[in-house]
């Protein structure tokens, strides 16, 4: 098998890999850089060019899996795209989204490659699209007449997120995906094949990050801190992404709410996830493996965020609005401008933030330092309370190499983590099964596997 990984820059980007078995070309995910401008965030699409692509695979909509597809899917539009049925449901409306911040971002920052892809690519996408049950092995025969059999398994990451197995020529090749094995209020954790495998390629994500507490422990944590707050007369930002993890705080303080482990709150919600909860409600029905449902929203008294509210101006609440970074002039951007100048209040990170967007940037300012909100082009002196809670979507780093050691693979290709991330791995692996092989990809240079 060779092996190309297509993210230019390295780390945690433009996913996109190319998988060679003999000849037949797969591409599993195609992902835009979220830290690179313009054409710069693409994979290197020009190393397929000479190639016939056989199959092309989502793994889930995040978009550094999806936010360059419409552009792949359009240099190979007879090629099939296989993604899991719940994903099918999900990925129009979060390019539709990204459209609409590069056509935002075309005149803000006149950046003039953007939109780099229209509405027209995202329906010629869904068309080529299918959407299938994870579980089911499906056997797939190029024209070449090369075959491959292939099952997607869920991965717990977000709804609809999968990881890939192979069969080839009776080696058993098995791509992670973004993967947590732990089940959280929203979705239950991955349900991964077992039994011996040639080749694992995984992702590394957490390699720097050792967990300290339990997931229900930092659950039990922020709901504390809710009630703190709302107790002193403070108001609570959590900046969430749109998918999954609005819908699973949801699902927590619908539960708290019930069970009387928190006082009621007005609670508002912002733009995107709300679309997306009518989504959820619909795939719910059909996959148990679901807990969110659209009557949460109704039975939480949850609110549409107000373009005219000010955060805090009607007594304590809570905020649970994206971005998940609080990219400027979104609504937890906003809201947090709001909410930061007043010592009563606190701000809850419950995700990943790049330590260059505004999130990771607030997050290491001290109490009583000043923050510039860019976009608004004003100072707030931080006296707000700023809480970070470790709710990752993304498995500890022990529980995804018990998982890929105990597959016995000859080889283990390390994806998705930044250079450090890999190295933990690399070296893990290297003491626990000196004769396995770990392969760390160069991008753009395919490697033998
Ligand atoms: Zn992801
Ligand atoms: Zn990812």
């Amino acid at each position: 098998m060779l092996l190309t990984d297509l993210n230019a820059p390295g780390g945690i980007g433009s996913n996109c890999l190319l998988l060679q078995l003999d000849t037949l070309n797969i591409v599993i995910d195609s992902g835009l850089h979220p830290k690179q401008i313009g054409r710069a965030a693409l994979p290197k699409f020009e190393k397929l060019r000479s190639l016939n692509i056989d199959l092309i695979f989502l793994t889930h909509c995040h978009l550094d899996h999806l936010g360059s597809l419409p552009l792949l899917a359009k240099e190979f539009p007879n090629t099939p795209i296989i993604a899991s049925r719940d994903t099918k449901q999900f990925f129009k409306r979060m390019l539709q989204n990204s459209y609409q911040v590069m056509d935002r971002q075309r005149l803000e920052k006149g950046i003039g490659d953007y939109p780099l892809f229209g509405y027209r690519d995202i329906s010629a996408v869904n068309r080529q699209m299918l959407g299938i049950m994870p579980g089911q092995p499906r056997h797939f025969e190029s024209l070449s007449g090369e075959r491959v059999t292939f099952t997607l398994h869920e991965s717990g990451h977000v709804p609809g997120a999968v990881g890939i197995e192979f069969e080839y020529h009776h080696r058993r090749i098995f791509h992670t995906g973004d993967v947590l094995f732990d089940d959280t209020a929203l979705l239950d954790g991955a349900r991964f094949p077992l039994g011996d495998m040639d080749t694992v390629i995984m992702e590394t994500t957490r390699g720097t990050t050792q967990r300290v507490n339990s997931r229900k422990d930092e659950i039990d944590r922020l709901l504390k801190t809710i009630e703190h707050t709302a107790s002193h007369g403070g108001s609570v930002l959590i900046p969430v992404f749109a998918l999954g993890r609005m819908q699973e705080l949801m699902c927590v303080l619908h539960e708290a709410f019930a069970k009387g482990t928190l006082k009621r709150l007005p609670i508002h919600v912002s733009g995107m996830g709300i679309e997306l909860m009518n989504q959820f409600d619909r795939i719910a029905q059909k996959n148990p493996r679901i807990r969110f449902r659209k009557k949460m929203f109704r039975e939480t008294g949850a609110i549409r965020f107000p373009e005219k509210h000010r955060p805090g101006s009607d007594g304590p609440a809570v905020y649970l609005l994206s971005s998940g970074m609080m990219v400027e002039n979104t609504p937890s951007y906003r809201a947090a401008a709001a909410l930061l100048g007043s010592h009563q209040n606190t701000i809850c990170f419950v995700g990943y933030c790049d330590p260059d967007a505004p999130g990771g940037k607030l997050l290491k300012v001290r109490q009583g330092e000043k923050f510039l909100f860019k976009a608004y082009g004003k100072t707030v002196q931080a006296l707000a309370h700023i809480e970070k809670f470790d709710l990752s979507s993304h498995a500890d780093r022990e529980s995804i190499l018990e998982y890929g050691l105990a597959r016995h693979p000859r080889s283990i290709v390390l994806t998705h983590g930044d250079p450090e991330a890999r190295q933990w791995f690399k070296e893990s692996i290297l003491e626990l099964d000196p004769k396995c092989k770990v392969v760390d990809p160069v991008p753009l240079k395919p490697v033998t596997v």
